[in-house]
């Protein structure tokens, strides 16, 4: 059954080169590391190896602390 695609464009921006908008060079992805209430967890985000400017989507990040809260309340 195919399922219909939405938002093609968004699946497409997280795939491509990300480029760093101050020294156009490549970014690569590392772990970052995120405390949160306790908790420790690691996320691949892209950060520019010539500045050290890591880019974390805002969208990602809230997502993240979302379901971390999420996960306390349910115990
Ligand atoms: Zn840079």
């Amino acid at each position: 059954m195919a399922i219909p695609k939405k938002n093609p464009d968004q699946r497409e921006k997280l795939d491509e080169k990300l480029i760093c908008s101050r020294c156009k060079c490549p970014l690569e992805f590392i772990e970052l590391r995120i405390t949160y209430l306790d908790r420790h967890f690691t996320h691949k985000v892209p950060r520019c190896p010539q500045c050290g400017q890591v880019f974390v989507p805002q969208d990602l990040a809230e997502g993240k602390m979302a379901q971390v809260e999420k996960s306390l309340e349910e115990k």
